[in-house]
């Protein structure tokens, strides 16, 4: 069923996102980080609030809930079921694989473990915006060339999340919930120094930048080809972690991925 989806800049740095049903109008949040930029999107958009889709915990995706539920009282709030007492007013706990809804639109949460416990995504498999192609909500899992730091996490549970996130179908839309993405291509570009992808995706993304655009969504194709926690298992991404660590193995994908996580967690 066709969905319209709308980002909404919050707070510096934040996305959130409405996911408006286009038949009913009804539209959920994705991680209101503030109440104003949220309401003023539903009032240019004409729709009207259903449901608040948390990712996670963390103050700058959920610190707009409690002044959208005062507002919004039959507006359910979507969280994994971990986060009951993290999440403000958290009614529908949902785990790996649960589907949710705000009208015709239908999302699958996927459980993504790694920044927080419970971080999950929200998949919605046809967004039907022209071309059929999905859409995945990923909180601050999977960004714009970068991944998040591992606040409540290992590196083999955001390796695996990542895993899961990217093998989506490559045309799926990746709705993130940071503008980090030229800071991210930075950083790509000291682990893949030579990688082609990586310098055609940072002239875009500086191109865009320039113009006052938000590089939000990015693609599954190009998460694949370009950022580097991603590509962990990929040859070159080992050379670079082992040129930082010699003793890393080569072979343990999560390793690496832990390796190069803790490099940018100093870049
Ligand atoms: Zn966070
Ligand atoms: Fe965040």
């Amino acid at each position: 069923m066709p969905a319209r989806i709308v980002p909404v800049p919050c707070l510096k740095d934040n996305y959130a996102y409405l996911v408006i049903c286009e038949a009913s109008r009804r539209a959920a949040v994705v991680d209101p980080g503030e109440p104003g930029p949220v309401e003023a999107a539903l009032a240019r958009e004409s729709a009207t609030l259903a449901a608040v889709w948390a990712t996670h915990h963390h103050p700058d995706h959920v610190g707009g809930v409690a002044a959208l539920i005062d507002a919004h009282p039959e507006v359910e709030v979507v969280a994994h079921r971990s986060d009951e007492a993290r999440v403000p007013r958290a009614g529908r706990l949902v785990d790996d694989g649960d589907e949710v809804a705000v009208g015709e639109v239908r999302a699958r949460v996927i459980h993504n473990p790694g920044h927080t416990l419970g971080g999950i995504s929200y998949w919605i498999e046809e967004a039907g915006d022209g071309d059929d192609a999905g859409a995945v909500f990923t909180g601050d899992t999977l960004f714009g060339a970068g991944c998040g730091r591992l606040f409540e996490g290992t590196p083999a549970m955001m390796h695996a999340a990542l895993a899961r996130l990217t093998a989506l179908p490559a045309t799926t839309r990746v709705y993130f919930g940071h503008e980090y993405t030229a800071a991210n291509l930075r950083f790509a570009a000291a682990v893949e120094p030579d990688s082609a992808a990586v310098a055609a995706r940072a002239a875009r993304v500086a191109e865009a930048r320039a113009r006052g655009e938000a590089t939000t969504p990015s693609t599954v194709a190009e998460e694949r080809a370009s950022n580097p926690f991603v590509r962990a298992g990929e040859p070159t991404v080992i050379a670079a972690a082992r040129a930082r660590e010699p003793g890393v193995d080569g072979a343990d994908p999560a390793a690496v991925l832990g390796v190069i996580r803790a490099w940018k967690d100093r870049f």
